[in-house]
């Protein structure tokens, strides 16, 4: 039987959340506190997490990143308003999905039974794992040539994909221009790099939430540029 916590400050909420979960079957704990749902949700062993973002003690985004950084567990993150949504996929805080209140339980139950599937296929499959690069929201499985930004798949060309992939795997370094051009079309720098910057403003509009204000690929004026860790 999979276990769910929801840390959810307002109880009638959390209630009905946890009455239709458990008539699909699901074992259902309840934190209306953020600390003690975090200290919970760290100590505990759960299949997965509904969190609430607007908590007293710590909030949903705080519980999301520290949960995410030891566990590979689905996280469903509620929010009453639409522009924290926004907001928090902005953040790439690596969670799972997204849903505004007020929501219907079926649809709840739904989307939490399409994740612990997704999960328990994963596991299960035992196939060797893909190779996966997962930096603040942003996901490049390089076996299976495919990338996600916050739980979105987007659709990278041949280069930008090798473009991106080249960048997030050597972090904190700057290329310059021709460097990256050298790399990536396998040519002497005679060619023009002016393709260089084309591409990277086509990866930026795919996985930046702000491209004025990149939080993976900087540029770093005159020289060129240099992925955020
Ligand atoms: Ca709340």
């Amino acid at each position: 039987m999979s276990r769910i916590l929801i840390i959810e400050d307002e109880e009638s909420i959390a209630e009905l959340e946890k009455d239709y979960l458990e008539l699909s079957g699901f074992e259902v704990d309840i934190e209306t506190d953020g600390l003690a749902g975090l200290e919970r949700a760290l100590k505990e062993d759960y299949d997965l997490y509904i969190l609430d973002l607007m908590l007293p003690g710590v909030d949903g985004y705080e519980i999301c990143r520290q949960i995410r950084e030891g566990r590979d567990v689905p996280v469903l993150m509620v929010s009453a308003r639409k522009d924290d949504i926004d907001k928090i996929r902005g953040l790439g805080l690596g969670a799972d999905d997204y849903i505004t209140k007020p929501f219907s339980p079926s649809e709840l139950v739904a989307r939490v039974k399409a994740h612990l599937a997704r999960y328990e296929r994963l596991v299960a499959s035992g196939a060797p794992k893909n190779d996966v690069i997962e930096i603040r929201g942003l996901r490049i499985d390089k076996t299976a040539r495919r990338v996600w930004v916050n739980g979105e798949e987007r659709q990278f060309t041949a280069k930008e994909f090798d473009l991106l992939t080249f960048l997030a795997e050597h972090p904190d370094r700057v290329f310059r221009k021709d460097e990256l051009f050298r790399e990536i079309w396998n040519m002497e720098s005679y060619g023009d790099i002016a393709t260089v910057t084309v591409h990277i403003k086509k990866i930026r509009e795919k996985i930046e939430f702000d491209t004025s204000k990149p939080q993976y690929i900087e540029t770093i004026w005159g020289v060129g540029y240099r992925f955020k860790m």
